[in-house]
C-alpha cells in the first residue's frame, strides 16, 4: 500500500510538477545542434520537430528570414511578452541587417502562443496578420490539445507568407482590408461629394447652359451641367458603391483599378472635345489659334503622361506633332489670296526688330515669319514660350526680364528673423531692379537614432516587440 502511494507520487509529480524555464535554461539548439525548434521536455512529437525545422530550415536558405519555435511547459509567472522579448535578444533571432527574425513561442500552462517578430518582419508580418495566423489556424487545434498540428498549422501560414508576395499581399488584404475600406468608404462619398458641390459652385459660370456664362473661344470644350455631374459624381459614386456592393474581401486592387479606368475615360473624354474645337478651328483656317489652344492644353497633357503613361506617354509626342503640323500648315495671302511660305528662322530676322530677335535668342518667344512672293506682304506670328523662366521687361517689354541672383544677406536664427535681396534685370536693355525681403526665423528640431543588438549564432536580429499573443 505504501508502495502504491509511493508510486502514485511519482507519477502525479510527472504529470503536475512543470519546470519553470527562464531566457537562460531554454536550451538554444541553434548554437547546439544548428536547429530551429526547441522543445526541451519533448512536448510536440519527434516527427513534427523533424518536419519544423525542416521547413524552417528551408525557409532560412530561401529567404534569410530566421524563425524559431520554442515550446516550454511554464515560464512561471513571467510575462510571456516580456519573456518573449528578452529571449529574443539573448539569442538574437534574425539577421542583424535586416532584423527580419521571428520568435513563436509557446507556453503551455499559460494557454498562450505568442508570434514576436523583428523589426524587418513586421511589414510582411504586421501585428494583425500574426494575430490572425493564431486565431484562424492555431487557437482551435490547441483548445482540442493537437499542439503539433496548431504549431504545424501556424508556421505553415508564416512560411507561405515569407516565401509568397502575392499570398502575402492576399493575407494583408484580409486582415487589414475590409475594415480600412469600411472607413474610407463613407469618407470618400461624404468628402467627396463635398468637393463636387464646392467644385461646382466655383465652375458655375463655365458650364455650357450656366445662365451667365463666361465666354470663350473653346465652348465646345464645355460640359452642361448635368453632364459634368454625372461625368464627376454619378460615375465615380457608382464605381464606388458597386465595389462595396461587390462582397470581395479586398476591394482595393479592384478600386485601384476602376480609379485608373475612371480617370482615363474623362480624359478620352476630353480629347475628343477637343478634336471638334481642332475640326472646327482648322474649318475656319484659324491654324494659330489652333497651335494656341494645344498650347494651352499641353501642360494638362503632360501631367495627364506622367500619372496615366498608359496610354497618354505615347499621346503626348503625338500632340506636339500635330501642334507642329498645324503652325507650319500652308495658309494664304491675306491680301492677294496666294499661298505664303514660312521663311525659316535665319531668315526671318531680317523681317523683325531687335527686341524680338534678341527674344529668339533667349527661346523666350519665337516668331514665325510668313512671306507673299506674289505680292510682298509679310505678317508675323507669335508663340510665346510658356516655360520661359523669362517675364517682360517693365521698361522695355521686351521678354528679357529675369531673375538674376538671390542671395541671404542676412541668415535667420532661432532667435531672429533673416533678410534677403534679389536682383531682376533686363537682358535686353539692362534696367535692373534691387528688391530686399525677410526670411523667417528657424524653428528648433532634435534628432535621434537606434541601434540593433547581436548574439548567438543567430544572426543577431533585434525586434522592436511587434508580433501578437493568443490565449485559450
Ligand atoms: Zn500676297
Ligand atoms: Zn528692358
Amino acid at each position: 500500500m505504501r508502495k502504491f502511494f509511493l508510486v502514485l507520487c511519482l507519477v502525479a509529480e510527472s504529470v503536475f510538477a512543470q519546470q519553470t524555464y527562464t531566457v537562460e535554461s531554454v536550451p538554444n539548439v541553434k548554437v547546439a545542434e544548428n536547429r530551429l525548434v526547441s522543445d526541451p521536455e519533448k512536448i510536440l512529437n519527434e516527427a513534427t520537430v523533424a518536419r519544423l525545422d525542416r521547413q524552417l530550415a528551408e525557409l532560412e536558405s530561401a529567404t534569410t528570414s530566421q524563425v524559431a519555435v520554442v515550446v516550454l511547459p511554464s515560464i512561471g509567472t513571467q510575462d510571456i511578452f516580456q519573456f518573449a522579448q528578452e529571449l529574443f535578444v539573448h539569442w538574437g533571432i534574425g539577421q542583424a541587417s535586416n532584423d527580419n527574425g521571428l520568435l513563436i513561442l509557446l507556453v503551455m500552462d499559460q494557454r498562450t502562443v505568442r508570434f514576436h517578430t523583428g523589426h524587418g518582419l513586421e511589414g510582411m508580418l504586421p501585428d494583425v496578420v500574426c494575430k490572425r495566423i493564431q486565431e484562424q489556424y492555431m487557437v482551435p487545434l490547441f483548445r482540442e490539445g493537437k499542439n503539433d498540428e496548431a504549431l504545424i498549422a501556424g508556421v505553415e501560414e508564416v512560411v507561405r507568407i515569407l516565401t509568397d508576395p502575392v499570398y502575402a499581399v492576399e493575407i494583408r488584404g484580409q486582415a487589414e482590408g475590409p475594415p480600412l475600406w469600411d472607413l474610407v468608404y463613407p469618407m470618400v462619398l461624404s468628402v467627396g461629394g463635398l468637393v463636387l458641390l464646392i467644385v461646382f459652385l466655383i465652375r458655375r459660370r463655365h458650364f455650357s447652359d450656366s445662365p451667365k456664362a463666361l465666354s470663350t473661344p473653346y465652348s465646345e470644350m464645355r460640359l452642361s451641367r448635368l453632364q459634368w455631374l454625372l461625368e464627376f459624381g454619378g460615375l465615380p459614386a457608382l464605381i464606388l458603391v458597386g465595389l462595396d456592393n461587390s462582397g470581395m474581401d479586398s476591394p482595393w486592387l479592384p478600386a485601384g483599378v476602376g480609379l485608373y479606368g475612371y480617370f482615363l475615360l474623362t480624359l478620352l473624354h476630353k480629347r475628343l472635345r477637343m478634336r471638334t474645337v481642332v475640326d472646327r478651328l482648322v474649318e475656319q483656317k484659324k491654324f494659330k489659334r489652333t497651335v494656341e489652344f494645344f498650347e494651352e492644353y499641353r501642360t494638362g497633357w503632360l501631367v495627364s503622361a506622367i500619372f496615366f503613361p498608359l496610354p497618354f506617354l505615347i499621346h503626348y509626342p503625338m500632340y506636339l506633332r500635330r501642334m507642329t503640323f498645324y503652325r507650319n500648315h500652308p495658309r494664304d495671302c491675306e491680301k492677294c489670296g496666294k499661298p505664303v511660305r514660312k521663311l525659316d528662322e535665319r531668315a526671318d530676322d531680317a523681317y523683325l526688330t531687335k527686341a524680338k530677335v534678341f527674344e529668339e535668342g533667349l527661346k523666350s518667344v519665337d516668331y514665325d515669319v510668313w512671306l507673299c512672293d506674289h505680292c510682298g506682304t509679310y505678317f508675323e506670328l507669335m508663340y510665346p514660350n510658356r516655360s520661359s523662366k523669362y517675364t517682360h521687361c517693365p521698361k522695355c517689354k521686351t521678354k528679357a526680364w529675369y531673375l538674376k541672383s538671390n542671395r541671404t544677406l542676412v541668415s535667420p536664427t532661432t532667435s531672429s528673423s533673416g533678410t534677403g535681396e534679389k536682383v531682376h534685370e533686363c537682358k535686353f536693355c539692362g534696367h535692373q531692379v534691387v528688391s530686399r525681403y525677410t526670411i523667417a526665423q528657424l524653428s528648433d528640431s532634435s534628432s535621434s537614432g537606434g541601434g540593433g543588438s547581436s548574439g548567438g549564432s543567430f544572426g543577431g536580429g533585434s525586434s522592436g516587440g511587434g508580433g501578437a499573443s493568443s490565449s485559450w
